[in-house]
């Protein structure tokens, strides 16, 4: 092989490097840590949904897990949620794939179809209140389920 192709090569490996984590690994790739990190903390995923059974259309609203805590929008448990709210779905790079409802401001979203993480994430701006403060977070804007009578009445359009 040239010189000059080892050169090439070793400034690319060099450039690859260089790259943060979510921009050269796969969902699947991640360490455990890096797949956490990757969340940004809106707790969106933790909204509740309505899905109509005739046309299988799905409608957002401002109700939330029970779990989550609403001023923070973080489950107040998270190591045990599992236990305590069963339909709780764990994120995996497959589900990733399957979830058509992540919000599409979703980090694990956004990496899996290879798009770069907005300013506010705090792994770009090294502040988790930077998803609150952009205002595309749950946080304050949500009621938990258990405290409502009938979700169908609290239909909202997050990116209204
Ligand atoms: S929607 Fe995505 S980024 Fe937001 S809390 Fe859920 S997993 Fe994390
Ligand atoms: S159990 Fe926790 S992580 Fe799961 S949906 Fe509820 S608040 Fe979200």
């Amino acid at each position: 092989m040239a010189a000059d192709d080892l050169v090439g090569r070793a400034r690319r490996a060099r450039a690859t490097e260089a790259l943060p984590y979510w921009k050269r690994k796969s969902l699947a790739q991640m360490s455990k840590s890096e797949w956490e990190r990757l969340c940004d903390g809106c707790g969106l995923c933790c909204v509740n949904k309505l899905e109509y059974e005739e046309t299988g259309e799905l409608v957002q609203t401002d109700t939330c897990c029970r779990l989550l805590d609403p001023k923070t929008a973080r489950c107040r448990d998270y190591a045990n949620r599992k236990k305590i709210v069963p339909d709780c779905i764990k994120l995996t790079p497959k589900v990733v794939a399957k979830m058509d409802w992540l919000p599409r401001t979703c980090g694990y979203r956004l990496v899996h179809k290879g798009e770069d993480l907005y300013w506010w994430h705090p792994l770009i701006s090294g502040d988790p209140e930077t998803v609150h403060q952009a205002g595309i977070s749950a946080s304050g804007r949500v009621i938990p389920e258990d405290q409502v009578e009938d979700i169908s009445e609290r239909i909202v359009d997050w990116y209204a």
